[in-house]
């Protein structure tokens, strides 16, 4: 595993010590910078586990302290007193971490990866600065609460008479304390993770779970009523990619209803790519803790398109689906969905038939329409069977690049794009096997697909319908 390098920026707010930390993988070219942002008490280094996961997918990662968190300090005793500034110097220190990716790995995409309060911070910052990103992944954003702008006048007041550093334990523990009701029974705090092993990690962490000041709740609730504001928060980059996670028991963040209406308003802010995905009996923690590399696999699952081709991704362009138009929100299962192309490519290559004009594909069993002269032999159909898993077997790296349409046109079959696409279309190409046009969700590679069975199958007037699943 590749070492782990610490540095320190410089805040051009205050000149204070940002203190990061950054990991490399051993590429020449990474497929992306992750730039993660924490949450209220937390630090950089409990990342470390989640950015040598995604180092070992051949991403960059990036974390720093917040100030008045970690080693982003003055002084010590200076822990949980986020100096002057509220909410924007915080952002503005988000940038200058970017700043700094982006001078490192020029031309590589920045996805950014907001926990809690990192993750309304996250959702600030791409309203100002969104055009820096490829992507933005918010991860138990706190939903609205009606006491932030008492608390943000309360607190300001404070830091204005110069009690900036009085810590107010008190709001502390009643927030904490109201999450806290379902869970009390396991303890102090059980609501921010379902692992104890993680929350006692927690606790035993020097740097973190301090008692905050008032400069520090005058910065979480200006960040809340800045990602919440009415007014303030349309999107300067409507094509970046969204993707909200939550845990389904995270009284924080919320339930999977509250997510699509956290969704809905992202989109009447512009933004036109916004995915949801809620984890059951999980809680607030998603990227710390037990499963944790199972929500990396989600993320990664999601960053695959985007980081394809980086620079075009900043210009506007319209995806073109396979089968759907706009899949936006709808839940997809790459593997069911990358089978589907190979089933296809098979198609075409044993038949000479079109692609699949009218498929349905679920996560547990799907079918596929084709048109053909004659109903395949039984061996044909044993035939097609091993072909798909041939190549699934092949471990063939499933790629996407956006290029003009009369590049595209000469190496993928266009004939079913609507008059509307547009002149940019996204290539996804499965090793040498098949290249077409489509804007789903794809595994990285054929190994994670998993054995492709067809269960049955009829032909009527032309048409062969297969019905068939795919089992990991
Ligand atoms: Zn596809």
């Amino acid at each position: 595993m590749p070492q782990i390098d610490k540095f320190t920026l410089e805040s051009h707010y205050d000149s204070l010590g940002i203190s990061t930390i950054s990991i490399m993988p051993d590429t020449s070219r990474p497929k992306a910078t992750v730039q993660f942002i924490h949450g209220l008490c937390g630090c950089k280094e409990r990342f470390i586990p989640a950015m040598e996961y995604l180092c070992s997918h051949g991403f960059a990662c990036i974390a720093h302290d917040h100030r008045g968190h970690g080693e982003s300090i003055f002084a010590p005793e200076d822990i949980g007193y986020m100096y002057k500034g509220g909410w924007k110097s915080l952002t503005d220190d988000m940038k200058t971490v970017s700043e700094w990716a982006l001078s490192k790995n020029p031309g590589i995409p920045i996805i950014m990866i907001g926990h809690s309060m990192g993750a309304l911070a996250t959702k600030v910052f791409i309203r100002d600065n969104g055009l820096m990103l490829s992507g933005a992944v918010l991860c138990g954003l706190p939903s609205y609460s009606p006491f932030a702008p008492i608390g943000k006048l309360m607190t300001d007041g404070m830091c204005k008479a110069g009690a900036g550093k009085l810590h107010i334990s008190l709001l502390q523990e009643i927030t904490s304390g109201i999450y806290n009701i379902r869970f009390r029974k396991e303890g102090h705090q059980a609501w921010t993770c379902s692992d104890p092993n993680e929350r006692e990690r927690f606790r035993a962490n020097p740097v973190c779970n301090f008692k905050m000041t008032a400069s520090c709740a005058s910065c979480v609730t200006g960040l809340m009523l800045q990602a919440y504001s009415p007014v303030k928060t349309q999107t300067c980059n409507p094509s970046l990619e969204i993707m909200l996670l939550s845990g389904e028991d995270d009284p924080c963040s919320g339930s999977p209803a509250k997510l699509q209406k956290t969704a809905a308003r992202m989109a009447a802010e512009g933004y036109g790519n916004v995915h949801c995905r809620t984890y059951p009996s999980k809680r607030h923690e998603l990227l710390n803790g037990q499963g944790f590399t199972g929500v990396l696999d989600d993320i990664i699952r999601f960053m695959s398109p985007i980081v394809s081709d980086s620079l075009s991704l900043r210009q506007k362009f319209t995806y073109m689906n396979e089968n759907t138009l706009n899949m936006h929100n709808k839940e997809e299962y790459p593997p069911m969905h990358t089978a589907e192309h190979i089933l296809n490519a098979t198609m075409v290559k044993m038949f000479g038939c079109p692609r699949s004009r009218n498929a349905h594909i679920e996560r547990k069993k799907s079918k596929c329409d084709y048109i053909l002269n004659q109903c395949p032999t039984p061996q044909q159909v044993c035939e097609i069977e091993n072909a798909v898993n041939r190549i699934i077997e092949n471990a063939l790296d499933v790629t996407a690049e956006l290029m003009p349409r009369a590049e595209a046109e000469s190496i993928a079959d266009l004939g079913k794009l609507p008059e509307h696409a547009s002149d940019t279309l996204r290539i996804v190409r499965i090793g040498d096997y098949d290249t077409c046009a489509c804007i789903g969700a794809h595994v990285n590679n054929t190994s994670e697909i998993g054995k492709f069975t067809i269960l049955s199958h009829d032909y009527t007037d032309g048409r062969w319908r297969v019905r068939w699943k795919v089992l990991a």
